[in-house]
């Protein structure tokens, strides 16, 4: 069965630095960076590509963060009811990489399978020092839960392929989602944080490996071409502007 939809929704804003955007950067500015996560109707399954912030951190954000913007619609229970799901519908959640700002809602889907790669599940348990402040425990220490750990490139269901894109972190994945009218897309994840990335084969600020970064960026970009697809870049605000959102979808 083939792919239905594609829905991306928005879960609010944060300040980042450039130099955390961009490796080689000096620059400490910080500018608003969209967070987002995708839903992906199948004939198969239901499924969602990353789970954003946990709730509970959103006032200490909102508190401590002078460029964090988050609505009451931003929540992610909020965006799933607006195309008429429940957490509990969700089969499959897909996780590109267990920072905070994309596995902070995991613990709503106690009934999903939740799709890590193993390296990451490994590393986010024994982080270095140096990046202990982007794993929180909380967000995926969850006893009980139907954790899947897979090791490289998956196809889930017909047209929903996981792709390993490592460098950013250890265990860092994409997904390829082929859609009958809009054509392949490819949710990089923050293997691409920004167009820039893309378009000039620049590395995030923030990674666990330059050089498998820059060539994981190399091979979304080569399977793109080869499949005519796009790439989505995880926290660029010029581009996100440009996003269909839900309710609305890609077909
Ligand atoms: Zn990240």
């Amino acid at each position: 069965m083939a792919v239905q939809g594609l829905y991306a929704l928005q879960n609010g804003f944060i300040g980042f630095e450039r130099n955390g955007l961009f490796f080689g950067e000096r620059s400490g500015d910080r500018v608003q960076i969209p967070v987002a996560c995708y839903l992906v109707k199948t004939g198969d399954a239901t499924i969602l590509f990353d789970t954003g912030f946990a709730p509970r951190a959103v006032p200490g954000l909102l508190r401590d963060d002078s460029l964090a913007r988050f609505s009451d619609e931003d929540l992610l229970v909020h965006r799933l009811d607006s195309i008429g799901l429940e957490p509990h519908s969700v089969d499959v959640v897909v996780l590109s990489h267990l920072h905070f700002d994309h596995a902070g809602g995991t613990s709503l889907f106690p009934k999903s399978e939740l799709i890590v790669q193993q390296d990451e599940y490994s590393y986010a348990h024994h982080p270095a020092s140096c990046f202990a402040s982007f794993y929180y425990r909380k967000n995926f220490d969850l006893p009980g839960y139907h954790w899947r750990l897979i090791e490289g490139d998956v196809e889930l269901v017909p047209g929903v392929t996981v792709l390993r894109t490592e460098g950013h972190t250890p265990g860092h994945q994409s997904l390829l989602v082929e859609l009958p009218e809009s054509g392949p897309i490819i949710l990089a994840g923050d293997c691409a944080y920004w167009q820039e990335h893309i378009d000039h084969e620049r590395v995030p600020g923030v990674v666990w490996n330059p050089t498998q970064a820059l060539h994981s960026v190399k091979r979304l970009k080569t399977i793109a071409r080869l499949t005519g697809g796009k790439i989505f870049p995880s926290h660029d605000p010029l581009f996100w502007a440009t996003v269909t959102q839900a309710p609305d979808a890609y077909r």
